[in-house]
């Protein structure tokens, strides 16, 4: 299931857009300033922006230049002003698509839908190695599942790239706290069982359903990719 970010300062526009996208099966996320937007889009939460252009705090062209600086989550940019500059800005900034404002929500679906898949299926090769949804660019210390990047903490990323690097092999807390806290097994191991909490918040669907950072009961962790 995708998760649409809707960026939109007039609550019953995102009502309405939220009810409608609700019952074609999507998760809605919402903002109602460009502030609050970028934090949201920038999460890694979303699988597409819907992105007003005129909102308060910050606009949806500066909420889409700071997006794209870090980020390649597809963006529908929403305009109320026909003009063709701004179209065309919206575009020469990042944007993937735009929709003018009044628009229909069937031809809203039906751009989020073409959106979703185009950036599903021609992901840009990058530096680094793939495992499975994942991939490692040890030269710039980042770690993408499916082209977007994770937010991850120093320890994070250490962590993560150590069950890459060894795919389907059960690694013990205690091999853990030794190889990537750097203390030898004195340590308290609820650490490396937070760690892998937090971890999984970041990159599984459904933390409380692990598919990739799994558990192997009575034994350790291991990454299934
Ligand atoms: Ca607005």
């Amino acid at each position: 299931m995708s998760t649409i970010l809707i960026v939109e300062d007039e609550k019953s526009i995102v009502d309405l857009i939220s009810f409608n996208l609700k019952r074609e099966g999507y998760d809605i996320l919402a903002a109602y300033d460009g502030g609050k937007g970028l934090e949201l889009a920038l999460s890694g939460r979303a699988d597409l922006v819907l992105l007003d252009v005129m909102l308060p705090v910050m606009d949806g062209f500066e909420v889409l230049r700071r997006i794209r600086q870090s980020s390649s989550v597809p963006v529908i940019m929403v305009t109320a002003r026909e003009e063709e500059q701004d179209k065309i800005l919206g575009l020469e900034t990042g944007a993937d698509d735009y929709i003018t404002k009044p628009f229909s929500i069937k031809e809203m679906a039906a751009r989020i839908k073409a959106n979703i898949r185009r950036t599903a299926g021609t992901q840009k090769p990058q530096g680094g190695d793939t495992y499975g949804p994942f991939r490692l660019d040890k030269g710039l210390q980042s770690i993408t599942k499916n082209g977007r990047a994770l937010e991850l903490t120093q320890r994070e990323y250490d962590i993560l790239c150590y069950f890459l690097e060894r795919p389907a092999q059960v690694v013990s807390r205690e091999e853990l706290m030794e190889k990537v806290w750097g203390y030898d097994y004195y340590g308290d191991l609820r650490a490396v069982d937070v760690a892998m909490r937090r971890l999984r918040e970041k990159l599984e669907d459904d933390p409380a359903e692990p598919r990739y950072l799994m558990t192997k009961r009575g034994a350790g962790y291991y990454l299934q990719v």
